[in-house]
């Protein structure tokens, strides 16, 4: 793991070095982009780079899967904010392959916060509160088959504007490839 102190040096140097300045941008998308995509680590300068993007480019939204579980949620909500507060004209789901959203095991995980010291009464409290566990840690059975439900909550969201494109697409996590699953500009 890196140190808190490892990055703070390096941060240092990088200032002083003004490395900075061939990432200088302004907030409003130049690609009028707005991305929903996976936290992979894979895709961290894999996808930026295979889908041409840089620095100002893009509003890029990541969460694990580029799920969006909630329509009136914070994922939603950045998507409506760089739709209508900066300038994004058109939004792209992008899934990759091997995505650890496509294999999450709900019982797994629980499993785990129990060994991890969450206490069992956190787990009744919150079933008595009408949390479900299961179906919040819940992935999807395939990588293409997440995109395409992305792409349906947020097309059919009411609040997005009428015949705003949203695509779907899967990148390889390896070799970058990326495969249209939706195309977007055929609804208009
Ligand atoms: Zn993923």
């Amino acid at each position: 793991m890196t140190k808190i102190s490892e990055i703070l040096e390096y941060n240092k140097n990088f200032v002083e070095n003004k490395e900075y300045e061939t990432y200088i941008a302004d907030k409003f998308p130049a690609k009028k982009l707005a991305i929903v995509t996976c936290m992979d680590t894979r895709l961290v300068e894999l996808l930026p780079r295979a889908m041409n993007l840089r620095n100002g480019d893009a509003k890029i939204i990541k969460n694990a899967g580029a799920i969006i579980s909630q329509p009136f949620g914070s994922v939603m909500r950045s998507v409506l904010v760089a739709i209508y507060e900066l300038g994004a004209e058109q939004v792209i789901v992008v899934g990759h392959t091997g995505c650890g959203m496509a294999s999450i095991n709900a019982d797994r995980m629980i499993a785990s916060m129990h060994e991890r010291g969450i206490h069992p009464e956190v787990f009744n409290t919150l079933e008595n509160s009408g949390i479900k566990l299961k179906r919040f840690l819940r992935g999807f059975s395939s990588e293409k088959e997440g995109v395409i439900h992305t792409v349906e909550i947020i097309k059919n969201h009411p609040l997005l504007p009428p015949h705003l494109p949203v695509h779907g697409m899967l990148i390889d996590s390896t070799t970058g490839e990326l495969e249209l699953v939706v195309d977007g500009s055929e609804q208009d």
